[in-house]
């Protein structure tokens, strides 16, 4: 082999050496938003990452202590108060406040329906802390009805995720 053709093979080499040091780089960048993704938060109705929803997601406590996590309250709902649901046995539900975006618990919200304001999912069911917001927040974004946990039933559900 002559030595000019053999010094292009060696430069060839070492380029496709970089390429490929480089491409090996790459798949590692990537997977580092995928490796730090915790399942633990996926919407136990849906499967949606319930953690990039801070003001909407819902942590529930079951029976046995263990913790399930919600996207929105309606995927909550849909699964401890709808027919279909798996999550009957549970211990505390938390949502979050719309107006203080803390932490109140399911027994004690008011929820507001029928309103322009959308949760992850669409159409929800939003927890407000009294009936004084609740009333704020009807009037506000046009809901259409307040409504107390326990009253929350399979009829209202289906109405509200149409
Ligand atoms: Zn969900």
């Amino acid at each position: 082999m002559p030595i000019k053709n053999f010094k292009k093979t060696l430069n060839g080499l070492f380029i496709s050496f970089l390429a490929f040091a480089c491409q090996s780089n790459s798949p590692e960048k990537k997977a580092i938003p995928n490796s730090t993704r915790d399942t633990k938060y996926d919407c136990a109705h849906c499967a949606m990452p319930a953690n990039e929803y801070p003001k909407w997601n819902v942590k529930l406590t079951t029976a046995d202590q263990k913790l399930k996590w919600f996207c929105s309250p309606r995927c909550m709902l849909m699964e401890v108060k709808h027919p279909q649901g798996k999550l009957k046995n549970f211990s505390l539900i938390q949502l979050v406040e719309y107006y203080e975006t803390r932490r109140i618990k399911a027994e004690d919200a008011f929820f507001v329906i029928g309103s322009k304001v959308l949760g992850p999912m669409g159409n929800d069911f939003v927890p407000v802390k009294d009936s004084a917001s609740a009333v704020e927040f009807k009037n506000d974004h046009e809901g259409k009805q307040i409504i107390r946990f326990k009253d929350i039933d399979t009829r209202l559900i289906e109405a509200v995720l149409k």
